[in-house]
């Protein structure tokens, strides 16, 4: 089998994806069926099944997915992605796939079957609502921010992280399509011709282009804790009782608001998606409060766990100083409703949009509501400083 023998990378068959889960006896039986069901951007996604078990081979490709081989894209983001699920496992055990086997050679993760899950953004589509999402989200993203800070490492063991978790090329997409692009008449931007008057606003916008320059800055500049990197609603699987955070491929040191601000967007982007329909008003307005609450949550889940955390475990001589874990929780609640002001912008008019809006049949409702997602994100870029609490973000969010 030559893809397991040569210390060569190759993009994997279907064949070659169950010659290497064979090889590995991964999983018992020799019939085993393969396919290929990635549906993301940039990557293979390999199902490969026995009879009685199956498993998941991902594996990166040279370039982007989703554009073809004229984007040359590292494969180390698979390094990246393997290395971030095994370092989230330690905390967060629960709450990410197991990785059974990985090789950066080829590129290649093999991880637990989530296929009894559905991927958070198609359910909240169909009006889903889990109740443990919001406990989870928060877990993950106080526990992973808190074990990779300097709150919790040594000062020399962090920084070795910060060098081992450089992902410059994957950095490089965030801040082209989501802090840059959108802000400017660049050609990977995609908007209909109707939505181009409020586009323009946005450009010719000094004091919000300001604004999201200096949390571009601080993407830039600010290696506080590990990442995801990517936590958008496609990036979480769910059943009732169980989440998993999957696809870190973009995991780099960076500001702890981020995370958390691009999983808010992405929640507000559903809010603003299940539109009141005047057959169906009730049914709706129930969805929309329920996605409020699973922000509000978020964060004062995120909040309780990560000060316990500092409480309890942190090694920082100043942990226990008055005021000093509340301006850094300060800094990111507020860093993270900026960082959720530049997602909501970049998924409506940027390269990436999402299927919340999109796929609603109506395009003068979509025109409506892509209005009231940039509205929405440009005021909580410009305001985010003066936005003290949750509650206030989340009737922001309500009166968009
Ligand atoms: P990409 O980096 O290309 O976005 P993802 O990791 O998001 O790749 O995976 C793409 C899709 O493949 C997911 O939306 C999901 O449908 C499927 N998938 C990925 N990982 C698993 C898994 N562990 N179990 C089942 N399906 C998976
Ligand atoms: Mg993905
Ligand atoms: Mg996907
Ligand atoms: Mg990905």
């Amino acid at each position: 089998m030559t893809v397991l023998t040569e210390n060569t990378y190759k993009p994997l068959t279907n064949e070659d994806a169950a010659a290497l889960v064979r090889k590995l006896k991964l999983i018992d039986g020799h019939d085993l069926a393969v396919s290929e069901i990635g549906d993301g951007n940039l990557n293979l996604v390999f199902r490969v099944q026995s009879s009685t078990e199956s498993i998941i081979v991902k594996q990166a490709l040279p370039y982007a997915k989703v554009v073809g081989e004229s984007w040359p894209l590292t494969l180390d983001r698979a390094r990246i992605e393997s290395e971030a699920l095994i370092l989230a496992a330690k905390y967060v055990p629960d709450l990410v796939p197991k990785v059974l086997y990985s090789d950066s050679t080829l590129a290649v993760t093999i991880m637990e079957d989530l296929s009894d899950h559905s991927i958070l953004r198609k359910s909240l589509i169909e009006g889903t609502a889990f109740s443990k999402l919001a406990a989870h989200i928060g877990q993950f993203t106080a526990r992973t921010a808190f074990y990779t800070s300097d709150f919790y490492l040594h000062p020399f063991e962090k920084k070795k992280l910060v060098q081992h978790f450089s992902n410059p090329e994957l950095c490089k997409i965030t801040e082209d399509l989501v802090f840059t692009d959108p802000f400017f008449d660049h050609d990977t931007n995609e908007f209909s011709s109707a939505l181009k008057p409020d586009v323009e606003k946005i450009w010719n916008d000094e004091l919000l282009k300001k604004e999201a320059a200096t949390l571009k800055y601080q993407f830039l500049t600010q290696a506080e804790v590990l990442l995801h990197g990517d936590l958008h609603t496609g990036s979480i699987f769910v059943t009732e009782k169980s989440t998993k955070v999957i696809d870190p491929e973009f995991a780099f040191y960076g500001p702890i608001g981020f995370d958390l601000g691009q999983f808010f967007a992405n929640i507000a982007l559903n809010y603003l998606s299940q539109h009141h329909h005047s057959s169906e008003p009730f049914n709706r307005k129930e969805t929309q409060e329920t996605l409020l609450t699973v922000i509000q949550e978020t964060w004062t889940v995120f909040q309780n766990e990560f000060t316990r955390l500092v409480h309890e475990e942190s090694k920082e001589v100043f942990a226990r100083t008055p005021g000093v874990l509340q301006n850094v929780l300060e800094k990111t609640f507020i860093d993270s409703v900026g960082f959720a002001g530049c997602e909501i912008i970049r998924r409506t008019i940027g390269l990436a949009h999402v299927a919340d809006l999109d796929s609603i049949p109506c395009e003068d409702v979509q025109l409506f509501l892509k209005k009231k997602a940039l509205h929405l994100g440009t005021s909580l870029i410009k305001s985010r400083k003066s936005i003290s609490s949750i509650e206030q973000f989340t009737s922001i969010i309500r009166g968009a």
